[in-house]
């Protein structure tokens, strides 16, 4: 876990998502939860080496490495109503297809088996202000990455957790993104002052880091767009998976995994283009 403002801590090492923690007076905000149940507990743990008691647990979306820790803590879930609604329906099978991610890590497949998932008990949609323990806390829709996708921002530190809109030195995951939406937050995102902002993934950055994901979500829009326009299907444009790959780097054994993603990114971006342009 980093300091990185006053009474503002990030740990950027467990596996998924980074995950923080906002201390105020009367107790601590937890900012996502670690996707496996081992990190959830340590982080559940590392938290309550600073804080005597949890306020909320906010997640920034739905998507399984920013919620699968909740139940670790004592306090109340919150998150855009979109969020909520999405968790709503997660069943059994959400963790049957979370545990199929480790089949070959049968050991933490396995832990798997106790998760319960907690959901939300308060939602928002546009932005929630928290005024507690000498702190004013903003829970800020953001959109783009999911249509829940929000941030949390601290005026007087001028801190923003961005959630998945902005990744650092990896794929974003456009597939259930709205990517027209997504590069017009990252535009007013460049347009504000900030500190620093913690990414979903990755190192401390500042609006910097915004340019790469811009310039990949337009990358894979103009390349989809020409699939599309000259009339190849959604499988003919998986091309574009083997052009976008070397955009951020990975690790050699995640490559089946990046490439996963970059397909969702490219079925989700050729239904946007159809919606444009129509059938031509
Ligand atoms: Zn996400």
């Amino acid at each position: 876990m980093e300091q990185i403002a006053a009474r503002v801590y990030v740990n950027f090492d467990y596996e998924g998502a980074n995950v923080g923690c906002i201390l105020t007076d009367v107790g601590a905000i937890v900012v996502d939860t670690p996707l496996i149940p081992e990190d959830g507990k340590a982080w559940a743990a590392e938290v309550a080496s600073i804080a005597d008691n949890v306020l909320f647990v906010f997640n920034t979306d739905h998507h399984r490495a920013h919620i699968l820790g909740n139940q670790y803590f004592d306090a109340p879930v919150i998150a855009h109503e979109l969020a909520w609604k999405e968790m709503a329906n997660y069943k059994d099978a959400f963790i049957e297809r979370t545990k199929n991610m480790f089949k070959r890590q049968p050991e933490i497949a396995a832990q798997f088996n106790e998760v319960v998932i907690k959901k939300p008990e308060i939602a928002f949609t546009g932005r929630l202000i928290v005024k507690k323990g000498g702190r004013e806390i903003h829970f800020v829709h953001m959109g783009g990455h999911t249509p829940a996708t929000s941030g949390l921002w601290l005026p007087e530190e001028r801190v923003l957790f961005t959630g998945d809109v902005v990744v650092v030195g990896e794929h974003p995951s456009l597939g259930q993104s709205n990517t027209r939406e997504w590069l017009a937050e990252l535009t007013r995102l460049r347009k504000t002052s900030l500190t620093c902002s913690v990414p979903g993934h990755g190192p401390l950055c500042n609006v910097e880091a915004t340019l790469p994901v811009s310039e990949y979500i337009r990358a894979m829009r103009s390349k989809v767009r020409n699939q599309y326009r000259s009339g190849r299907t959604k499988s003919e444009a998986a091309v574009v998976i083997s052009q976008m790959i070397d955009y951020f780097p990975y690790r050699q054994g995640d490559k089946s995994f990046v490439e996963k993603r970059i397909r969702a990114g490219v079925s989700r971006v050729y239904d946007e283009m159809k919606a444009i342009y129509g059938e031509e």
